[in-house]
């Protein structure tokens, strides 16, 4: 497994990389099922997936099929706060569902946030009592 270094680091080449979002990133790859992924939600609007180097007994992430802009959720415009909340509500649901004594919901924004992975994407953890503050 990594260590919380080797995240952090990754975060940070990953900022300086990010260009102008247009690249197709890994999550875009994984909306089209060009690599794998272990989803355990799809709609119109998303889909939800184990993250594979899970932070928790129960880590997965919520992300919006077209990414239209939203490299990361200080790109998001009014007109996208529909798809936020949708994000927030499914993330919410499933949550529940796989984690009835409670949850984390995190999101990761630019180098200091340590995001790696540019393409909004939702963080749920739980299935163990979680710390806080976080690192
Ligand atoms: P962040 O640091 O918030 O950008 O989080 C990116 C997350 O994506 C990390 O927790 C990675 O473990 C996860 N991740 C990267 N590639 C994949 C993949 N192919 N399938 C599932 N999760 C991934």
């Amino acid at each position: 497994a990594m260590s919380a270094s080797d995240e952090v680091q990754k975060a940070a080449d990953a900022a300086k990389t990010v260009g102008d979002g247009s690249a197709p990133t890994i999550f875009d790859k994984i909306v089209s099922g060009e690599i794998p992924s272990n989803k355990i939600h799809d709609d119109d609007l998303c889909i939800a997936f184990r993250d594979v180097n899970p932070q928790a007994p129960v880590h997965f992430l919520v992300i919006p099929k077209n990414r239209d802009g939203l490299t990361q959720l200080s790109k998001a415009r009014e007109d996208q706060k529909a798809l936020l909340g949708h994000l927030m509500y499914v993330a919410q649901e499933l949550g529940q569902k796989e984690c009835p004594g409670g949850f984390r919901i995190v999101i990761n924004d630019g180098k200091d946030g340590a995001q790696s992975v540019y393409h909004l994407h939702l963080h749920v953890m739980g299935g163990r009592s979680m710390q806080w503050p976080p690192g």
